[in-house]
């Protein structure tokens, strides 16, 4: 028995050393804008990615590590945990941002800086948005309001003397780029559209009187959308990215996170002329209402183009649950196009959508500041995906919230 043991051990150790090496250290490097997790695999060692929202789980098989866990409080990677799994390593990369299968991470092989083996380099940011082609848009509904169409102003924030945030593309002109692109796929709906500006232009050079005009050119219409970019300050440029929709509300409320809308093609084109809306009680009906009797209005359509402008008789705080539903609208299909951060439906007394009489939001598209995500505000595709979802947001808010007068 004597002589065995040797051999015994000797075996051991081979077999052992075959179906179980050690994970050499994980390494962790600080980026501007995301963080780079590297994973040094022996030669032949295959790994599988998942990515599970508050976390990417990355399973070895046949590796073998120590189980723990690890913070680094990076804004990118809260932290890690080490798992052993009888003949499998799991490490947890804890992701604040968050992680889906379009967005949150990217992964790359290279080869070992030496010996035979290669490195798994991860590498993570919620600045990791969708920003390949939209495939060929859902059909638009042909969206009205009663017989009239609905309409809708969208204002290019910034212009002229005022440039907004700087980054890789100065804000006033993504701002109008997308909201030229917003007024297309609206009109394409059937939606009338006035742009605050079409092309770099302010109607004042005084702040205050310029964005009163904008306001001004929200009377009689059904809803107000203002496009801007956002930017922070240098020590958290290198965090901060993501969406915003806001609506004009008391501030210091705690944001709302709306889940991404699918985007399930919208049924073929057709013409809704929808119910009244059952949540306003009219004391006076209008020629539409289908409780009064028919006059002659009735018998005889009017076209649209002579039908009286709405003047929406909004008290502020049904204009406040309807800016807050459009926003929601908004940011859950922009969510769903870009899987973009989600950092949430806000309320805030900026002015353009303080002083609105109709339905407001005002659309931060991202944050220039950011090293990755200002990058993404320069990518056609990804404009395309934010002004699909912010105008399918606004058609779906119009087909099924909006109060019919
Ligand atoms: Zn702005």
């Amino acid at each position: 028995m004597r002589l065995y043991l040797p051999v015994l051990l000797f075996l051991l150790l081979l077999f052992g050393g075959v179906r179980s090496q050690d994970l050499p250290p994980v390494r962790i490097g600080d980026q501007p804008g995301f963080t780079r997790v590297v994973l040094d695999l022996p030669n032949g060692v295959s790994y599988q990615i998942e990515p599970l929202g508050a976390a990417l789980r990355v399973t070895l098989p046949g590796l073998r590590v120590t189980p723990g866990i690890q913070f680094v409080n990076q804004p990118e990677l809260a932290g890690y945990v080490l798992e052993q799994h009888e003949d499998k390593a799991v490490l947890l990369l804890l992701t604040p941002q968050g992680v889906t299968p379009r967005s949150g991470y990217k992964t790359m092989t290279l080869a070992a800086l030496e010996g035979d083996g290669q490195r798994l380099v991860i590498d993570l940011s919620g600045a990791y948005a969708d920003t390949s082609p939209l495939a060929p848009n859902p059909a638009f509904r042909f969206v009205k309001a009663n017989g009239r169409r609905f309409s809708v102003v969208v204002d290019a924030g910034h212009g002229g003397p005022d440039p907004g945030a700087m980054g890789p593309v100065v804000e006033k002109a993504v701002n109008l780029e997308v909201a030229l692109r917003v007024r297309r796929l609206l009109q394409e709906a059937g939606v009338e559209v006035t742009l605050t500006r079409e092309s770099d232009t302010a109607f004042s050079p005084d702040k205050r009187t310029d964005l009163a005009q904008r306001v001004a050119l929200a009377e009689g219409k059904h809803l107000f959308v203002s496009i801007h970019a956002n930017a922070t300050v240098p020590a958290r440029a290198d965090g901060w990215c993501g969406l915003e929709v806001y609506y004009y509300g008391p501030t210091g409320v705690r944001p709302f996170y709306p889940s991404p809308a699918p985007l399930t093609p919208t049924p073929p084109i057709a013409i809704t002329s929808g119910p009244l809306d059952m949540l306003t009680s009219s004391t006076q009906p209008g020629p539409l209402d289908p409780g009064a009797q028919p006059g002659p209005e009735d018998v005889n359509p009017i076209p649209p183009q002579s039908l009286p402008t709405p003047t929406p008789q909004m008290n502020s705080a049904r204009r406040m649950e309807l800016s807050r539903t459009l926003a929601t609208r908004v940011l859950s299909y922009m969510l769903g196009t870009t899987a973009a951060v989600n950092r949430g439906v806000r309320s805030s007394d900026f002015f353009v959508i303080r002083y609105s009489s109709i339905p407001a939001i005002l659309v931060e598209m991202g944050y220039l500041s950011h090293p990755l995500e200002g990058q993404n505000l320069r990518d056609s595709n990804y404009l395309d995906r934010i002004s699909y979802g912010i105008a399918r947001g606004v058609l779906e808010y119009l087909e099924n919230d909006h109060p019919l007068e």
